[in-house]
């Protein structure tokens, strides 16, 4: 049975501060049978349900099921944001009348599906922001859309300011958790906002629209940025851990930010996707950074021999497409990166790259609610230039258990297939392209323009 509804909720500032979340939802049409769920374990941490009447509403199996919801009808829902908080593997969940990261998975209880056009709306305490993935349509409330319920994301709401980055092609929201001092959270900003035109490397405009980015600060942690993720529900999203003793410098040399920004520029592609996935930010990691002026072309040329390098030292596995679970890390993003050279390179053979297949992509397709099977995102991507061969080469390199042979490409790049020779690599029209941000895009202006 499906229900469709359009869901309203809202957070009441009266109970935060005490540790719990009332959520309202509210149902657009009369609904026979409503089917609520929030993440598996969510019952753990819910207080109490209830519909208008005062009628208690039990989970069952973590879903909670009321019969004939009148149209206008709303349930509410109270949950322990202390205990849902103290759940955090990481002990990152809460700090006491600071903040609460705690994943929707465990607070948001809505209906198996619901209109896209729902919306949700936070009523928080004074001086208390949210960071969250969905669309914001003004005065605290946002769009959920039509992600899969399922798909993961990251919500946090506290005591920090949600900055708002407009760049071309439309904005990032940046929280910083106040989990270090008021001078270490402004440095970890700045160094967060001046990469930000890592983005705009491709063609000076942003793989999406609107993108919640969320820092979660590790006191005393040195290690820069010890781990970064894209999660999917509600909208693509980067959430990224650094170590608040690495400073400036310790973060700039990480390439984990490039990585996770690179991961914009696709769609959501599945276990079996996952080194098409891995391999694009692996390749772009490296090119981004090149680009942005973080190191040579040369050195970016070294960083992904390197990293091909890696990739072959691991041995051979079971076949790429395959290969979406544990093990061979290596061999999985680096025979992407491999795929994605050798299309870059066929692209470029017929007067287009992978970059402007990638912004065609975005212009047509993302954001995308959905995922995509990963040959019917190769097909989207091989219309810009057919004779590139991008779905021929997707299929090979699926099936491929061992690494890919590069010599042709590394023929083509004028790179010795054996070892880069030390020093700088002469000029190389076709190496140096790949290294340079494309057309007459300045990367300085556009650092201006987000410096303002
Ligand atoms: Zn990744």
């Amino acid at each position: 049975m499906h229900v469709a509804t359009g869901l309203a909720s809202a957070i009441r500032r009266s109970r935060c501060p005490k540790g719990y979340v009332t959520a309202r939802g509210c149902a657009n049409q009369a609904i026979a049978e409503l089917r609520l769920r929030a993440g598996d374990d969510a019952a753990a941490y819910l207080k109490v349900m209830k519909r208008a009447d005062g009628v208690e509403l039990e989970a069952v199996d973590g879903t909670v099921r009321a019969r004939n919801f009148s149209i206008g009808e709303c349930f509410t829902a109270e949950v322990d944001l202390k205990s849902a908080g103290d759940a955090d593997r990481w002990g990152l969940g809460r700090v006491p009348d600071l903040y609460y990261r705690i994943p929707p998975e465990r607070w948001f209880w809505r209906p198996w599906q619901i209109d896209p056009e729902s919306s949700i709306r936070f009523e928080l305490p004074d001086g208390w922001s949210a960071s969250v993935p969905w669309t914001p349509t003004g005065n605290r409330s946002y769009r959920l859309g039509a992600t899969p319920r399922d798909w993961p994301a990251q919500t946090a709401f506290g005591r920090f300011p949600e900055h708002t980055l407009a760049l071309p092609g439309g904005q990032l929201r940046v929280a910083l958790l106040p989990l270090v001092d008021a001078t270490v959270q402004e440095r970890m900003f700045d160094w967060f906002r001046s990469n930000s035109a890592l983005l705009l490397s491709n063609d000076g405009r942003l793989p999406l629209r609107d993108t919640q980015v969320l820092i979660v600060p590790l006191p005393g942690m040195s290690s820069p940025v010890p781990w970064g993720q894209v999660s999917r529900g509600g909208a693509a999203a980067v959430t990224l851990f650094v170590g608040a003793a690495a400073g400036r410098e310790g973060w700039q040399a990480d390439w984990t930010l490039a990585h996770e920004l690179a991961h914009l520029q696709h769609p959501y592609l599945g276990d079996r996707g996952r080194w098409l996935a891995e391999g694009l930010g692996s390749y772009y990691q490296n090119v981004w950074r090149a680009r942005h002026g973080d190191f040579s072309a040369t050195e970016g040329w070294r960083r992904l021999d390197a990293g091909f390098a890696r990739g072959r030292a691991d041995g051979p596995g079971p076949a790429l497409e395959l290969a979406g679970g544990r093990g061979s890390t290596m061999r999985v993003y680096w025979s992407g990166a491999a795929y994605w050279l050798e299309s870059d390179l066929a692209l470029r053979a017929h007067g287009s790259s992978l970059d402007a297949a990638l912004a065609a992509f975005r212009d047509a397709h993302l954001p995308s609610a959905r995922a995509w099977e990963p040959s019917e995102f190769i097909a989207a991507l091989d219309q810009t230039q057919p004779a590139a061969g991008l779905s021929a080469r997707y299929r090979k390199y699926a099936a491929l258990r061992d690494f890919p042979d590069l010599s042709d490409s590394y023929k083509t790049l004028g790179l010795n297939p054996d070892g880069l020779p030390d020093g700088d690599l002469p000029a190389h029209p076709l190496r140096d392209a790949i290294m340079r941000p494309p057309g007459a895009v300045s990367l300085t202006a556009n650092r201006d323009a987000v410096r303002r």
